[in-house]
């Protein structure tokens, strides 16, 4: 009977384990659903490749045909001109003399692959310069990079090239430089119009620079001008959230994605935060409440939904590389601190610059981890596709991936009994409780189905309430 095996798995499991998992009782499914956001990625890794079998593993997968699909590549900048306070990924402050060293790097990783068949044999839909914090390159730098892409990947006609940026960075040598070289899609971090609030967590700019520069940069014509705005920093309260969205109608962008902020253990805000020097950030439940006043406030504009967290201004935002990601698409992975996936195969790269250029010099991918594909790999795309797009449609799913992917229907329904998502005729839909908690939702689906299917423990993530 549908449910059985599930229910074999749930009462083998700690009543912690359990509510990790499943969630809790709730009076209101938006802010008191789970105990806690448990992941920031949801996901299940496959097996460790040892690091001898590194590079033998890489020069296979370079030797194979591209699979069929679209591909993406993602290049990493590790520099920014200055640490934001809730960064828990920052790599080196920008010093031009070592932007050019490594641009010279990546230029030569790129250059080390174009032969490969695999890079050959496909295109190439999606390119992300992300970071760090690409924008501060200087325009002969970012020039050069931009011009070795377009010759050395073979782009698809109808390419996404998005680079990542800081409004301080917005000024007319570099613009030029991107759009003159291919750059069609400018993903800014403004995260808060408001001036406080935002050089409070050491961004550098005052509200009236940013309306001011996106609309210098839309005058330009050329790319799609996106934000991501976080909700829940120091100082954010409900009027300035209230004023970071009204601004979404005004300001010269065509797109937009909302984050949460996460207050990472290892981040300056944390340290800030717990010795009193700032205001507390908002709690789960605010920003779960932040996350609503938004979904309705954006849906009453009747702006494009293009994922759970992604919204869409004009017809030119089209999010290529972000969905095309989600879906399971190949990653072609370069730069020091980059990450990937080809045929399965997940791989990350070296984050240490000094390490990344002495790899690249030797002639070698300079890579850092390396894992197999998980015995689950085209189901969890699948699922990770279709919450990112805030559905679940298991059917069609278990008719691919096999019957015991019904199993499932349950947990769904005592969800749906929860507030948290609603059956229709052909897929559950997540309520906007569920969207809140889409990764939580992603995650318990995956470790169920893979605990169904391969029999291996069922909570993988985050096993503590820490
Ligand atoms: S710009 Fe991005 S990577 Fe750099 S410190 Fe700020 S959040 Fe971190």
């Amino acid at each position: 009977m549908t449910g059985d095996k599930l229910n074999r798995l749930f009462s083998a499991m700690s009543p912690e384990q359990y509510e990790l998992l499943v969630g809790m009782e709730n009076s209101d499914p938006l802010t008191a659903s789970f105990v806690k956001k448990r992941v920031i990625h949801a996901g299940l890794s496959g097996r460790a490749i040892q690091p001898e079998e590194w590079q033998t593993t890489w020069q296979k997968l370079m030797r194979q045909p591209a699979e069929k699909g679209k591909r993406v590549a993602y290049l990493h900048i590790p520099f920014c001109l200055k640490r934001c306070l809730y960064c828990g990924f920052f790599q080196n402050v920008s010093a031009e003399e070592w932007e050019t060293a490594y641009i010279d790097r990546l230029i030569c990783e790129l250059e080390m692959s174009a032969e490969d068949r695999y890079i050959n044999s496909g295109l190439v839909h999606a390119v992300f310069i992300g970071g760090g914090t690409p924008s501060t390159l200087s325009p002969h730098n970012a020039a050069r990079l931009l011009q070795a892409i377009r010759f050395y990947l073979p782009l698809a006609n109808d390419y996404e090239l998005t680079l990542e940026a800081r409004i301080h960075d917005l000024v007319p040598s570099k613009m030029e430089a991107w759009l003159e070289n291919g750059v069609n899609r400018i993903s800014i971090g403004v995260q808060s119009f408001n001036t406080l609030v935002r050089q409070t967590v050491g961004r550098l700019d005052a509200k009236e620079v940013i309306l001011e520069r996106l609309q210098q940069l839309s005058h330009y014509e050329q790319a799609a001008v996106i934000i991501d705005l976080m909700y829940g920093l120091p100082y954010q309260d409900w009027e300035v959230w209230l004023e970071d969205l009204a601004l979404l109608s005004t300001a010269a962008v065509d797109g937009w994605d909302l984050y949460q902020l996460n207050v990472y253990e290892n981040s300056i805000l944390k340290r800030a935060i717990d010795t009193g020097l700032l205001p507390p950030a908002a709690s789960t439940a605010e920003q779960g409440r932040m996350f609503a006043a938004a979904e309705a406030i954006l849906a009453d504009n009747l702006f494009s939904r293009i994922s759970v967290c992604h919204w869409a201004k004009s017809n030119r935002e089209r999010n290529m590389y972000n969905t095309l990601t989600k879906n399971g698409n190949a990653v072609l992975p370069f730069g020091c601190g980059a990450g990937g996936s080809i045929n399965g195969v997940s791989l990350s790269l070296e984050r240490k610059l000094d390490q990344y250029i002495a790899s690249i010099d030797k002639g070698e991918k300079p890579i850092k981890g390396m894992r197999q594909p998980h015995a689950v790999h085209g189901l969890q795309n699948a699922i990770l596709g279709q919450i990112k797009q805030g559905y679940l449609a298991i059917r069609p799913l278990a008719a691919q991936y096999g019957a015991d992917v019904l199993e499932i229907e349950p947990l769904l329904k005592l969800w749906e009994a929860r507030g948290l998502m609603h059956f229709g005729s052909s897929a559950a839909r997540l309520t906007v409780a569920g969207q809140f908690w889409y990764m939580n939702i992603a995650q318990a689906v995956l470790e169920c189905l893979n605990a169904l299917i391969t029999g291996e423990q069922v909570v993988q993530a985050n096993m503590s309430y820490g």
